[in-house]
């Protein structure tokens, strides 16, 4: 299953330790971009937009899982704002 990733709206949570804000996310990105050079040669990318993208795994950065991570609401959408332990990945 190819793991989610959250929008405006939710966030990830991580179901075994409750983590809400650290992940590591490994994915791949096929993008174009606005390269703006100076006269100089430094490049700053001012515009990217994302053509394609493919999200291989998401790893809690508290216990190293990966096969229970959810997508919950954000708190004002009425999600945790809290970082409490979850249900052991049941
Ligand atoms: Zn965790």
């Amino acid at each position: 299953m190819t793991p989610a990733l959250p929008d405006e709206a939710s966030r990830l949570r991580c179901g075994h330790c409750g983590n809400l804000t650290r992940f590591d996310v490994v994915r791949t990105i096929r993008s174009s971009e606005f390269w703006h050079a100076t006269l100089a040669g430094d490049v700053e990318i001012d515009e990217t937009t994302v053509l394609a993208e493919d999200v291989e795994t998401i790893r809690c950065r508290w216990c190293s899982a990966t096969d229970h991570i959810e997508i919950v609401p954000r708190p004002e959408f009425g999600g945790p704002s809290q970082e409490s332990p979850g249900d052991g990945g049941v």
